[in-house]
């Protein structure tokens, strides 16, 4: 499954935007990707994944959605929940329990997550899949993204996606070395995000962090995030509020250093936007 390439003009600049989100609603953009070699392994391989992290996140969902396809069992590890969300979950966390994930709330879950360990027919899969088998799905979309490139005789192309774990960015750009890779931190700083792709290999040469204008705390409600995602949907597409206004943002204060073309791969994530909106409304921000 191939997605498509929109050509996509956004404060006066051309872009071209990379359809991932188009995947699949629950297993979207980049978690598609990462999650690949796992959607094409028989169902036999396994009967149980194990994950952890935040109760929010995009990683959790998409892999909950991924083990009810394949009938695999689900256990995913958080630190315990705060009381209103035990009661009454919401959002991601909500559709992902639908989907018949275990949630295993952990008061040490620090020293716990370290000793998790992938045997026989469980597998672990390290927080938003951050892991090499992440690769293989990643160099599917660097395939489609060299053939259309071709197809367009375009001779100097810009890869352009948020980072989280920093995994998407660091696959891409190890299988597109003819392109500029450019991404941002939204976990903590460009350094922390450097040290987290590391664990997957020496940095490739062509993978470039582009310092934001100001600091940001992850997932959290700002009005210039949410002017962004308004902006964006009212220029045709709609992005994720949590990784993609900030790489937007990031990205626009950077252009004059930027030649050629710039194709902005779609991370996916728009499961989230109800929750967030919710947030930005409670803040009276909506
Ligand atoms: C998970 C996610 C990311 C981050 O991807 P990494 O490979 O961890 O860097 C970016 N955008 C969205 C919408 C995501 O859900």
């Amino acid at each position: 499954m191939s997605s498509e390439v929109t050509p996509f003009r956004f404060q006066d600049f051309d872009f071209y935007v990379k359809r991932d989100e188009l995947l699949d609603p629950l297993l979207s953009g980049n978690k598609y990707r990462k999650l690949y070699t796992l959607l094409q392994t028989p169902s036999e391989t396994y009967n149980t994944v194990i994950s952890y992290g935040g109760t929010q996140s995009n990683a959790m969902l998409s892999i909950a959605a991924l083990c009810k396809q394949k009938g695999w069992q689900f256990q995913y590890y958080c630190k315990p929940l705060p009381p209103h969300l035990k009661q009454q979950p919401t959002g991601n966390l909500k559709a992902a329990l639908d989907l018949g994930m275990q949630l295993l709330e952990s008061p040490d879950y620090e020293t716990l997550i370290p000793t998790l360990q992938s045997q026989d027919k469980t597998l672990v899969i390290p927080q938003g899949g951050a892991a090499p088998l992440a690769e293989q799905g990643i160099k599917v979309l660097t395939d489609e993204i060299k053939q259309w490139q071709q197809e367009q005789s375009i001779s100097k192309l810009n890869i352009v996606t948020p980072s989280g774990t920093g995994t998407t960015a660091y696959y891409l750009a190890k299988h597109l070395p003819n392109c500029q890779v450019l991404t941002t931190a939204s976990v903590g700083n460009n350094t922390y995000l450097m040290q987290q792709m590391q664990q997957l290999g020496s940095l490739p040469h062509n993978l470039k962090l582009l310092e934001p204008s100001r600091k940001y705390h992850f997932a959290k409600p700002y009005p210039e995030f949410l002017e962004t995602y308004q902006t964006l949907k009212q220029s045709g597409i709609e992005f994720d509020l949590i990784y993609a206004p900030k790489m937007w943002q990031t990205l626009l204060t950077n252009m004059q250093t930027i030649q050629g073309t710039i194709l902005y791969v779609h991370s996916g994530g728009l499961m989230g936007n109800a929750t967030m909106l919710e947030r930005y409304a409670h803040k009276g921000l909506l």
